[in-house]
């Protein structure tokens, strides 16, 4: 979807202090290019309005099967848990199912929002940022919906609000164009410097968002930029990788960078969705070993911070 008019959005929250200057609402994009194995928001990886179902509170009552006009509902016979056919399922615009569940087990992600909504949520929360604060868009990937994207962040420095995007990069250049004039603050990611390896883990290869981030960087005069690190262990937490994005960093006129050490905080989600997990097993960094990969940073001259130790 990428319609000036109505974006899928599949979260909006009021109040955060680590994406952005102040206090800021959050709003998350659905949709990305991209399927990072490790991704802690997955309900924002497929652009459509998804089910979700939520094992812990199914009574396994089977009374969601009789509500689904596709006949997308069948029964595990060893647990009672039912089956979603997510195929038959994604045509499905109603979520009839929802209305015959009583005890809260199935929820939709994604919302259709019109630009006149987002904005009255904006305003919403401005009482509640402080003098500092404004609006971060995020996702999923903000630039899969650029044209509902720009809208908002028009919109919003017509009414003064500072504004700020979370990329993965992964964008035609034409359409960071066409927001660039309204975003004073970039949050980018970088994920791995090698393609190949950033395909394997990723679903792409990384010559996009290099390319991008490099003329991001020529950019910086009407915005400022950060790049955004996520650690990931057996993935990109090498000294060689590290360096290799720390040249990158001083060849393009990016100062600044964000390690984010890996969490599994999203691995429920990912069983609510159907999909397969695989961090599971995989445990939290140290804090030793990330003090590690920041020093690369810190000893080539770039300002370089820990998770939510960003300076605002
Ligand atoms: S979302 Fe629609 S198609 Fe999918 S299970 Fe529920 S009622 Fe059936
Ligand atoms: S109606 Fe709700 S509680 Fe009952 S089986 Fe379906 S999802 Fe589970």
């Amino acid at each position: 979807m990428n319609d000036a008019d109505h974006a899928i959005i599949f979260d909006i929250q009021g109040y955060s202090v680590h994406d952005g200057p102040g206090g800021r609402t959050l709003i998350f994009f659905k949709g990305c290019p991209l399927s990072c194995r490790w991704c802690c928001n997955p309900e924002g990886i497929r652009p459509q309005i998804e089910l979700m179902h939520r094992k812990a509170k199914c009574v396994r009552c089977r009374n969601c099967a009789a509500h689904c006009p596709e006949g997308a509902i069948s029964y595990d016979q060893k647990t009672g848990f039912p089956i979603f056919n997510r195929k038959q399922c994604n045509a499905c615009a109603a979520h009839s199912c929802r209305h015959g569940c009583y005890h809260q087990a199935l929820a939709v992600a994604g919302k259709k929002y019109t630009l006149a909504e987002v904005l009255r949520k904006i305003e919403r929360d401005r009482p509640y940022w402080g003098g500092e604060g404004g609006v971060t868009l995020g996702g999923g990937e903000v630039m899969a919906q650029y044209k509902f994207a720009a809208q908002v962040l028009k919109a919003c420095h017509d009414m003064c609000i500072h504004t700020a995007i979370e990329t993965s990069g992964c964008a035609a250049w034409e359409h960071y164009e066409a927001i660039l004039p309204y975003v004073d603050w970039i949050f980018a990611d970088l994920k791995h410097m090698d393609s190949l390896k950033h395909k394997e883990f990723t679903g792409v290869g990384n010559e996009r968002i290099k390319s991008n981030l490099a003329r991001l960087g020529a950019n910086q005069a009407h915005y400022r930029m950060i790049l955004r690190i996520p650690v990931i262990p057996g993935f990109n937490d090498t000294k060689e990788n590290m360096e290799a994005s720390a040249e990158f960093m001083l060849k393009n006129n990016i100062r600044e960078i964000n390690l984010l050490p890996f969490h599994r905080l999203g691995a429920s989600k990912y069983d609510q969705l159907g999909l397969q997990y695989r961090y599971a097993d995989v445990k939290a960094m140290e804090a030793a070993d990330l003090e590690t990969l920041q020093n690369i940073f810190l000893q080539k001259g770039l300002s370089c911070y820990l998770g939510s130790e960003t300076p605002f």
